[in-house]
């Protein structure tokens, strides 16, 4: 095995990427970040009827748009001589068998087994077929299925990064079925064969692969290669339980446009399941550096879109101008950037408070003392200067001249300035109204 540190990210391009795919891929980026290491991405697409190109195109702009960019891009459909090449070895070996039970006698064994209380483990019995009943089979038009034979005379044991030490016995488990008959391959083998050829180190994956990976570890051994350290993940739920069907199909793209920033995603999903607090303001780089497996629980990780939101907000309201210049409207600058920033829980409602500064604004209908308040203000606003921090200079000469302090100081006049009796500061959005069009505003 090479020393350095490989992961990779192996998705079906059978859909898009979901929260759960997501997590999978930002823990593999760190976990080869953290070590200076190699991020691989694996298309898994040996079922050419269920992979679609149109997936593995939103795969590449999903990850891209998250900032975690592969070293190398693997295809399995481009590989299939070199998962030849390993079957024939391990037919050689014998570790590969011929079988044709259909799908309807297998269930049937099933139940038998089942029904005298025992495990419903394949019997083997094809093991038992002489090269004359296999050349009967062909005769017939019957192509074989090929299941791995394990050796029931190694137990198997890994310790896992997340779930500790791991043993399975193989006498309690069925060979599994690797090719079917039409010659095309199930998920399991290529997969080895791959981790193999690709020198990865480390497979960080699901929980539900605990079991692949009970049989996968004497594929490795089988095919005589070093086994890599397995760590599986406890799946992600919803915070009522289950992950909903909603949160469940979150796709990175409706997230993008539901306003969710990658930052937020990475932040989030860097830490979840573990115990250690979500910070906003760790950047990606940071992240990996704290990254540890062994910080992962084994109960399942709540996602929560309240706590995404949350976390969104806090990760927008640190964004540099320069890193959402492009999605601002027409003529918001920086310093209108930074006034706004931290109202905002999506970057899009900076249009809606850059049109408070533009205007027009419709302000409410005010009484008539108030009325005369703003005029008092408006005669004021016209006189100060206002290069240095117009609403502080107006604010104190109001009070000085009204009495008014508190809301009724400062209430009237953010109405009449911004139609809203809420938002940015307004020590930071006053100037960019500007003296003019505040004068107006006011009277
Ligand atoms: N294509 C497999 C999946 O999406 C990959 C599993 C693995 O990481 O080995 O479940």
């Amino acid at each position: 095995m090479s020393s350095t540190v490989t992961t990779r990210f192996a998705p079906s391009p059978t859909g898009t990427l979901h929260v759960g795919n997501i997590r999978t891929a930002l823990h593999n980026w760190l976990l080869a970040k953290k070590s200076g290491g190699r991020f691989l991405l694996r298309i898994d697409d040996t079922d050419g009827a269920r992979s679609r190109e149109e997936h593995v195109e939103a795969i590449r702009d999903d990850l891209a748009w998250l900032g975690l960019h592969p070293e190398r891009e693997e295809r399995q459909s481009a590989r299939f001589a070199i998962y030849e090449a390993a079957f024939e070895t391990l037919v050689a070996a014998g570790r590969l068998y011929r079988c044709y039970e259909t799908a309807q006698e297998l269930e049937l064994k099933r139940k038998v087994l089942l029904g005298r209380g025992l495990p419903p483990i394949y019997d083997r019995s094809a093991l038992t077929l002489s090269e004359t009943d296999h050349a009967a089979k062909a005769a017939a038009g019957e192509a074989p299925h090929w299941r791995f034979l394990l050796d029931h005379d190694a137990p198997i044991k890994w310790v896992d990064g997340i779930r500790g030490p791991q043993h399975f016995d193989p006498r309690q488990m069925s060979d599994p079925v690797v090719r079917r008959a039409d010659g095309s391959w199930l998920y399991m083998l290529p997969s080895v064969i791959d981790d193999i050829a690709m020198g990865v180190t480390d497979v960080l994956r699901g929980e539900d692969h605990v079991s692949n990976t009970a049989t996968q570890v004497q594929m490795f051994i089988a095919l005589g290669a070093p086994v890599p350290r397995f760590a599986h993940e406890a799946l992600l739920t919803g915070a009522e339980g289950k992950l909903s069907k909603r949160l469940g199909s979150l796709g990175v793209a409706e997230l993008r446009e539901s306003g969710i920033e990658p930052e937020a995603l990475i932040a989030l999903l860097a830490r979840l399941g573990t115990s250690d607090p979500v910070d906003a303001d760790l950047e990606a780089d940071a992240l990996a550096a704290s990254f540890d497996l062994g910080r992962f629980g084994r109960a399942p990780a709540r996602f929560d879109d309240a706590e995404l939101a949350r976390v969104n907000a806090a990760v927008i309201h640190r964004l540099p101008f320069a890193h959402v210049r492009v999605r601002l409207p027409e003529g918001m600058g920086e310093a209108a950037w930074e006034a706004i920033r931290p109202n905002l829980s999506k970057v899009a409602e900076a249009a809606d408070w850059w049109r408070v500064v533009t205007g027009p604004v419709a302000a409410p209908a005010f009484d008539a003392e108030t009325r005369a308040y703003l005029d008092q203000a408006a005669v004021a606003a016209a006189t100060l200067d206002w290069d240095i921090d117009p609403w502080s200079a107006l604010t104190a000469a109001l009070k000085d001249a009204t009495g008014r302090k508190g809301k009724a100081l400062f209430l009237p006049l953010r109405q009449a300035l911004t139609g809203m009796d809420h938002g940015p500061d307004m020590k930071a959005l006053l100037p960019l109204i500007g003296k003019d069009e505040a004068v107006r505003r006011l009277g």
